[in-house]
């Protein structure tokens, strides 16, 4: 018999999004909590500091229409250090930290209505990939209870840095936080400068469910707040963030913390999908548009490069547009939404520009009608290019790249491929067993997926995480990431 996966433990029931009586009770809720302004402030071991003695306060607008959701006030380089001070192992046993932490997941399923919100006005994102993210955060938490609770007693590292990204700004943020305290590690978290009030409800809740002030310390704040918290003695830092950060922490831990500190890196990826004359169009299809356009493009494993085969080019991208004309763009407060606005407005006009390029050069393939709405959306569109190398970088968007390759050329497609030096997700279509066998040996990314979108790895029986610029350390969600918390074993003694 293979491993037990899953024991006791269930992943997340979710929302059944297609069982109106769901839909009715979300809709009514969601608009109770439309006009509703949330506060984030450091939320430190003796309790939450306010503005001026813990920084200046900001308004947080929401990328839908730039209305106000709510205030945060951002923790200064003093307060940071002031956590660091506070922060305190959390000692309880292993199966009182398990017990804490399901009950945290279970309230954030009780609060579902108000995190649907949070994620739609601070985040805008559209109610399935709140739903998405709901669950896999509450999983995050009761998966990384179950993986601490088999192992049993073990020493802590110490003091971790959780620094987190706005694009899952409750399941990662709530999955590093969890790895970190279920193996009885103190944690500075410190959620995206887009986030924070999603992050400070999420510290609510989990100290609400038991988890001790001085264990959880909550730093919101942009690049300056980062760059005071991992010039700390850390004795850890799960970052998931872009590569260009990724590497700063890494020279910041080298120089501030000890020889060997762990750094847990997830960054981006230009990921591509191989899509040969033998798969079935309509499938691929489907997972092209959710690996494409699904949470507007912002996910690091989203697809930014179709590779197809020049033979079935012709009907595969008439269907694609089509599909792509079904597309709902808009107000993640609609229940048909399909894809939501771009997080803010320095987001949307990277992508604008890579667009105009691409249209100036008579490379625009394919895009959608912009909604009528000051919000910032970005509308799902295609771009041809000659080769992955021609992306030239990742756009964060709903903005895919498609390329065509000749029978016989895929050796040269996934060298290409893995010339790029990143390394997330990768897709292939195919109906060839002897093509799968050969591309799964030969690319190399971190998750690859055959005959299915490349979106959404299921915590817990899909580990994420991507190897060369993408990322460092244990995958996420799976078996090897929570011994990286765990002090090293003491060199035994010779005999
Ligand atoms: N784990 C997510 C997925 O499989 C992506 C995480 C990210 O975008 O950072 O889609």
């Amino acid at each position: 018999a293979g491993p037990d996966l899953f024991g006791d433990r269930r992943n997340s029931a979710g929302w059944d999004l297609t069982h109106a009586p769901t839909l009715a009770a979300l809709d009514i809720a969601r608009a109770a909590w439309r006009e509703h302004l949330w506060g984030a402030a450091p939320i430190l071991a003796e309790g939450p500091l306010t503005a001026p003695s813990g920084g200046t306060e900001d308004s947080v607008t929401s990328p839908v229409d730039g209305l106000l959701v709510g205030r945060v006030v951002a923790a200064t380089p003093e307060v940071v250090r002031a956590a660091h001070g506070a922060a305190r192992t959390w000692d309880a046993p292993v199966a009182e930290r398990a017990a804490t932490l399901r009950r945290a997941a279970d309230a954030y399923e009780e609060h579902a209505p108000e995190l649907f919100a949070l994620l739609a006005r601070e985040a805008g994102k559209a109610l399935p990939d709140a739903v998405a993210e709901l669950r896999e955060a509450v999983d995050f938490l009761r998966y990384y209870a179950a993986e601490a609770e088999a192992a049993g007693e073990a020493p802590p590292r110490g003091i971790w840095g959780a620094i987190s990204p706005w694009n899952f700004p409750l399941a990662i943020f709530s999955g590093q936080i969890a790895a970190a305290l279920a193996t009885g590690n103190a944690v500075l978290a410190k959620p995206a400068g887009q986030t924070p009030l999603t992050a400070a409800r999420a510290v609510a809740l989990l100290h609400g469910a038991g988890v001790p002030r001085a264990a959880l310390q909550l730093l919101p704040g942009g690049p300056e707040t980062g760059a005071a918290l991992t010039a700390l003695p850390l004795d850890g830092v799960a970052f998931t963030g872009s590569t260009a950060t990724s590497r700063r922490i890494r020279e910041s831990l080298a120089e501030h913390a000890a020889p060997g500190t762990p750094l847990i890196a997830e960054t981006g990826g230009i990921n591509a999908m191989i899509v040969d004359s033998t798969a079935l169009p309509e499938h691929a299809v489907r997972d092209i548009v959710m690996g494409a356009f699904r949470s507007a493009g912002q996910r690091c494993s989203a697809l930014r490069c179709l590779y197809v085969q020049e033979d079935v080019e012709g009907r595969l991208l008439t269907m694609l547009k089509g599909a792509m004309d079904e597309l709902s763009l808009g107000d993640p407060w609609h229940l048909a939404t399909d894809v939501g606005p771009v997080i803010d407005h320095e987001a949307a006009e990277g992508i604008r520009a890579h667009v105009e390029t691409a249209r100036a050069e008579g490379r625009l393939l394919h895009e959608l009608p912009l909604p009528a709405s000051s919000g910032h959306y970005i509308p799902p569109t295609i771009l041809r290019v000659k080769d992955i190398a021609a992306v030239g970088r990742e756009v964060f968007g709903p903005v895919l790249h498609v390329a065509t390759f000749r029978a016989g050329e895929i050796d040269r497609v996934v060298a290409d491929i893995n010339a790029m030096g990143y390394g997330l997700t990768f897709g292939l279509h195919t109906r060839i067993d002897d093509r799968v066998e050969e591309i799964v040996t030969s690319v190399e990314v971190g998750n690859l997926y055959v005959n299915r979108n490349q979106i959404g790895a299921i915590v817990g029986s899909q580990p994420f995480g991507g190897e060369g610029l993408s990322g460092t350390g244990p995958k996420a969600g799976g078996p090897h990431y929570l011994p990286r918390f765990r002090a090293p074993a003491a060199p035994s003694a010779a005999p």
